[in-house]
């Protein structure tokens, strides 16, 4: 029986790439720019590949926008604004509800074409993505109800020009649509430029459930389109998720214009576990930690911080784990680990990999190899890491897990916040007073305690430090789409009378 467990080839349990094919087909395999409600060909006539990362196949065209296309973008949310503030609050949460019904109502065409386009397992983005997305418009949508009782001293921003990345491309659109359509906002989006597909499928849902036009336009292209549509002085506010380096760019790029501006930007983030901790569910959080979406997670948990007492039976354990893992095809349902994104990203990952050998420390993959048929890379951890080496420090975006260990709890903390990001943090202990003690000591926007990667439509989220700043989610999350109305009374119209007392 061994043997013959040992021999057994794990057939393929293939998702049906029907669904997402007929979807482009039905756009001839190219697509325009959404731009007030309509298609429209893109003003440069310029086009690129969107190509699916597990077989290298293009799936299909993507327009490129040229400033003309967003100087258009942006008049139509312009010009979209009093009307979707006079259809009041109520109005537009039943477009919000709308949306999410839609979603739901799609959730198989929209799972099969993010996973095509992006690389993930398809049972990533049919049980989290997509019902995470559906939950955000839902949720927005109980507040956009609850907009003119709860938050009536605040009043939209106007026009939003929303930027994001490609790792979790129609979470993140939901993350920026949600809260600023909730608030009474128009808006323009640049998904990434690998990802756009599913950014353009949510255009098609827009015209389907009747949503006005110009309320939400989809402009798709490279890092100019978006650096563009930062430029514009019609834009009233920018909310960027993506690279630290993009992101300090478009502060720089903002500053002195008067635009409102959040960031979600990369990180680095710790995972520590303590010598009394349950050993067996810390390795599947390290594997949900690092090799969820092949690790190309802004709040990954890549340091692996582990008491050193129990450092070589932990690692022992996870190298016994990474031995299980699969790499494949993203509609393989029985896949743990689907394929990177673009040949650039699998190239950063390889170099830095090779940078982490480099500086002597010690690489452990699986025995086993990847497929060759697309852009895949295996799980890979890194012991007897120095903490200021580069792999140490630098944002991987790949499954690279790199483990160091400590001696005392203060030692924990400290090697916790050597970094200059500081998005989220993972603790892992028997003791949940040792965890309540450590986790406000560490600088990171979110603290998981014996858990990681837990994300609610209620539950602000963002970063510190190079991590950025802004939060999404939550009741916070809404007012980085909100001004406060009292500034409005006083700018525009002076209602201040003159203290008596003041003669001049
Ligand atoms: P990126 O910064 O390269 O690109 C992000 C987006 O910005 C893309 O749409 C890109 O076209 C656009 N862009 C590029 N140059 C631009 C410019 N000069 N002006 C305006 N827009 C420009 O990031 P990426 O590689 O797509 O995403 C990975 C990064 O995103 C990682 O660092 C990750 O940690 C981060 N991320 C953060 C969060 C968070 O919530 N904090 C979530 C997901 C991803």
């Amino acid at each position: 029986i061994k043997d013959i467990f040992e021999t057994m080839e794990y057939g393929p349990a293939p998702e049906s790439a029907d669904v997402a094919i007929d979807y482009l087909k039905s756009h001839k395999n190219k697509f325009q720019l959404f731009i007030n409600g309509e298609w429209k060909a893109p003003s440069s006539k310029e086009n690129f590949d969107s190509i699916n990362p597990s077989t290298r196949e293009k799936l299909a065209e993507i327009s490129e926008a040229n400033e003309k296309d967003v100087n258009l973008a942006v008049k139509a949310a312009k010009d979209a604004l009093p009307e979707w503030v006079n259809i009041g609050a109520h109005q537009r949460a039943r477009y919000l509800y709308a949306i999410a019904r839609q979603i739901q109502k799609h959730s198989r065409l929209f799972a099969v074409l993010e996973s095509m386009d992006n690389g993930k397992p398809i049972r990533e983005t049919r049980d989290i993505d997509i019902p995470l997305v559906a939950r955000h418009f839902y949720h927005h949508a109980g507040w956009a109800q609850l907009r003119d009782t709860e938050l009536k001293e605040y009043k939209e921003i106007g026009v939003i020009g929303q930027i994001i990345p490609w790792n979790f491309p129609l979470l993140m659109l939901a993350w920026k649509i949600a809260p600023a359509l909730a608030m009474g906002n128009t808006l323009v989006l640049k998904p990434a430029e690998f990802t756009s597909l599913t950014a353009l499928l949510f255009a098609d849902i827009c015209k389907q459930i009747g949503l006005p036009n110009g309320v939400v336009n989809i402009i798709t292209g490279h890092g100019k389109t978006g650096a563009t549509l930062v430029d514009h002085k019609d834009v009233n506010k920018i909310a960027f998720t993506g690279s630290t380096e993009v992101g300090k760019i478009i502060r720089r790029a903002t500053a002195g214009t008067g635009k409102k501006l959040s960031l979600e930007l990369g990180g680095k983030s710790p995972f520590i576990v303590f010598e009394d901790a349950d050993l067996d569910s810390v390795v599947e959080g390290v594997v949900d930690a690092i090799w969820f979406n092949q690790g190309q997670v802004c709040c990954a948990g890549s340091r692996l911080l582990v008491e050193e007492s129990i450092a070589e039976k932990l690692y022992k354990k996870i190298r016994k784990r990474m031995e299980s893992l699969r790499v494949g095809n993203s509609l393989d349902k029985s896949i743990d680990i689907g394929a990177i994104v673009a040949p650039v990203q699998l190239k950063t990952i390889e170099e830095l990999v090779q940078q982490g050998v480099d500086e002597g420390s010690k690489l452990w993959q699986p025995s086993w190899a990847c497929p060759q048929d697309g852009y895949f890379y295996p799980p890979t951890m890194f012991t007897d890491v120095s903490p200021s080496s580069t792999i140490a420090q630098v944002e991987i975006f790949g499954p690279v897990l790199v483990a160091m260990s400590f001696r005392t709890h203060k030692e924990a903390v400290k090697l916790a916040n050597n970094t200059r990001y500081g998005l989220a943090s993972s603790i892992w202990t028997e003791n949940i007073n040792l965890a309540l003690d450590i986790a406000p000591q560490i600088k990171a926007g979110v603290a998981w305690i014996n858990c990681t990667n837990v994300f609610d439509a209620a539950a602000g989220f963002g970063g510190y430090r190079e991590s950025g700043f802004g939060r999404e989610g939550g009741k916070e999350g809404l007012y980085e789409y909100m001004k406060p109305r009292i500034h409005e009374k006083f700018s525009d119209k002076p209602v201040v009378k003159k203290p008596k007392d003041l003669k001049a």
